[in-house]
């Protein structure tokens, strides 16, 4: 019942930086020291959190599914840190 073979399980096999990154997210924001934002370029308020860099595994970026795909499309650069919301 329980199939490794999925999607994420390949993923997270393929990214394993990027796979605690994320966790480490949910772990924050569930223990309040992150809190979720709304989307920077839309304000929509169901977001993903996007690192610039996994290394930096708490400083994320919230954007909504479609921003965070156009980001990635696009490249990482398309959008500036907006330091006033
Ligand atoms: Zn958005
Ligand atoms: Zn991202």
């Amino acid at each position: 019942m329980l199939k490794t073979n999925t999607r994420q399980a390949n993923w997270r096999r393929a990214n394993p930086g990027k796979y605690d990154a994320h966790l480490a997210v949910q772990r924050a924001v569930k223990a309040g020291e992150l809190t979720k934002q709304a989307c920077e370029v839309c304000g929509d308020r169901a977001v993903d959190a996007h690192h610039d860099r996994y290394e930096e595994p708490l400083k994320v970026r919230w954007l909504c599914r479609r921003h965070h795909i156009k980001l990635h499309f696009y490249g990482e650069d398309m959008f500036p840190i907006r330091t006033t919301l």
